[in-house]
C-alpha cells in the first residue's frame, strides 16, 4: 500500500521535535548535531532568538497580502540586497526551483525584446542542480533526474564539467544565457575555479550571453563572503538564491541587474505566496545578520578551524575519507568508503551530516557554528568513521 506521504524521499529512520542552534532532538532527549543545517537552510541555528522573535512579530501583524498591492517588507529585503550585490532589482519566490524557472524565462525575454527571438539556448554543466520543475530538470538533464518525464522542455545544452573548448564552441548565435553554480553542490562540492568564471564572464560578455550564478546552495554566507562569486571577483547578470536566505522559512529571490531584467514587465511573471510578508521579515533580517562583515568573518574562522580538524581527521581514516573540497562551511569530503554509509553511521554517533554525487559527503552546519560545536563536529565524525571501521573489521 501506498504510504500515506508519497513516497518521493528516501527518508532516515529518524525524526525531531525540537531544534536548538546546530542541535536537533528526538522525543526521547536523543541529540544530533546537525551539520546537514535542512540543506544548507538553517544558516542561522535552529529556533534562532533573533528570528523567531522577527517572526513572530511579523505574525501578530500581518501575515499575508497579494503581490498586487505595495508589500513594504519585499522593499526593505530587495533594497538590502541590492545595496550589497551587483543586482538593480529582485523578485521574490518560495524556492529554489521558482528562482530556476524565472532565470530562465528572464534570459529569453531579454533576447527576444533585444530583437533576437532565436536566442534561446541556455548553456549547463553536467553533475548541476537547479530544481526539480520541468524547467530545472531540463536545464540540469542528468538522467537520473529527467528520465520517465519527458517531453522536456527545449533549448539547453549541456557540457561537460570544466571542458573551455567545448564552452566556447557551445556558444552559437542561438545561445541566450549560461547556467552555473559556482560551487555545485548536489554534484558533490565541486567549485569552479575562479579563473573559470572570470573567464565565462569575458566570454559572456564578447557573445551578448546572459550569465546566470545559482547561489542558491552556496550563497548567503555558506562560502565565507555574502556570495560564492566574490571570490572570483566577478559578477553575473541573473543570480538565484533560496535556502539560506529565509534561515528555514520558505523564500527564494532573482537578483539581476536593470539591462538583464528589462523585458520582465508588468503581467510577465508572478506568483501568490512569492515576497509573502512573514517570508520577508525573516529574509530582511537574516540578510542584516549574515552580510555583516563581522559575522563573515566569523564564518571563515570557523571554517578555518573545522577544515584543519577534518584534514587531520582524514589523516587518521585513509580507509574512510581521502580528500577535503569547499570553501568556507560549504565542505565536501570525497570518501573512500562509501558516503551514505558514513551518513548512517553518523547517525549513530549522533552527527548529520548529508551525502552527494561522486561519492562525497556534504557538511553545511549553521554558519554561526560555535567553537564547541566545531569540537563536538570533530569528535562525532570521528567516531562516526571508528564505527564504520569496526563494521569493516569483523
Ligand atoms: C536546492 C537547490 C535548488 C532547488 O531549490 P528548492 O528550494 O529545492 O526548489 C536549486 N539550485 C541549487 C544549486 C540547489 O542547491
Amino acid at each position: 500500500m501506498i504510504p500515506s506521504v508519497l513516497p518521493t524521499y528516501n527518508r532516515a529512520p529518524l525524526s525531531f521535535v525540537k531544534g536548538e542552534g546546530a542541535w536537533l532532538f528526538e522525543a526521547d532527549g536523543r541529540r544530533f548535531l546537525d551539520l546537514g543545517a535542512g540543506i544548507a537552510v538553517n544558516a542561522l541555528g535552529h529556533a534562532n532568538p533573533d528570528l523567531v522573535k522577527t517572526l513572530t512579530e511579523q505574525a501578530e501583524r500581518l501575515w499575508h497580502v497579494s503581490n498586487i498591492y505595495k508589500i513594504p517588507e519585499q522593499e526593505k529585503l530587495a533594497n538590502l540586497l541590492i545595496d550589497k550585490t551587483f543586482a538593480d532589482t529582485v523578485f521574490f519566490t518560495n524556492s529554489g526551483t521558482e528562482t530556476a524557472e524565472l532565470a530562465i524565462k528572464m534570459a529569453r525575454k531579454y533576447h527576444y525584446d533585444k530583437g533576437h527571438p532565436d536566442r534561446t539556448d541556455i548553456v549547463a554543466f553536467e553533475g548541476a542542480f537547479h530544481g526539480r520543475s520541468t524547467g530545472a530538470i531540463a536545464a540540469a538533464g542528468s538522467e537520473k533526474m529527467v528520465k520517465g518525464f519527458g517531453p522536456l522542455m527545449p533549448g539547453f545544452v549541456h557540457l561537460k564539467w570544466g571542458d573551455h573548448d567545448a564552452l566556447k564552441a557551445a556558444i552559437t548565435e542561438k545561445t541566450c544565457a549560461v547556467i552555473i553554480e559556482p560551487i555545485q553542490g548536489e554534484g558533490g562540492i565541486r567549485p569552479v575555479p575562479d579563473q573559470c568564471l572570470k573567464g565565462l564572464r569575458e566570454l559572456c560578455d564578447a557573445t551578448g550571453t546572459l550569465l546566470i550564478f545559482d547561489e542558491v546552495q552556496c550563497g548567503m554566507g555558506r562560502t565565507g563572503r555574502l556570495f560564492a562569486h566574490e571570490w572570483a571577483n566577478v559578477t553575473p547578470d541573473i543570480m538565484m538564491v533560496a535556502k539560506g536566505i529565509g534561515g528555514g522559512f520558505p523564500l527564494g529571490a532573482v537578483l539581476a541587474t536593470e539591462d538583464a531584467a528589462s523585458g520582465m514587465v508588468a503581467g510577465t511573471h508572478g506568483s501568490t505566496y512569492g515576497g509573502n510578508p512573514l517570508a520577508c521579515a525573516v529574509g530582511a533580517r537574516v540578510t542584516e545578520i549574515i552580510s555583516d562583515p563581522a559575522f563573515l568573518a566569523e564564518v571563515n574562522r570557523t571554517a578555518g578551524r573545522l577544515r584543519q580538524g577534518l584534514e587531520s581527521l582524514i589523516a587518521r581514516h585513509p580507509e574512510v575519507f581521502e580528500s577535503i573540497r569547499g570553501q568556507g562551511l560549504m565542505l565536501g569530503l570525497k570518501c573512500k568508503a562509501l558516503n551514505t554509509d558514513i551518513v548512517k553511521a553518523g547517525y549513530d554517533a549522533g552527527v548529520l551530516t548529508v551525502a552527494a554525487a561522486d561519492n562525497v559527503l556534504r557538511l553545511l552546519p549553521p554558519l554561526n557554528l560555535t567553537e564547541a560545536d566545531v569540537a563536538e563536529a570533530l569528535t562525532r565524525l570521528e567516531a562516526a568513521a571508528a564505527l564504520l571501521e569496526t563494521q569493516k573489521a569483523s
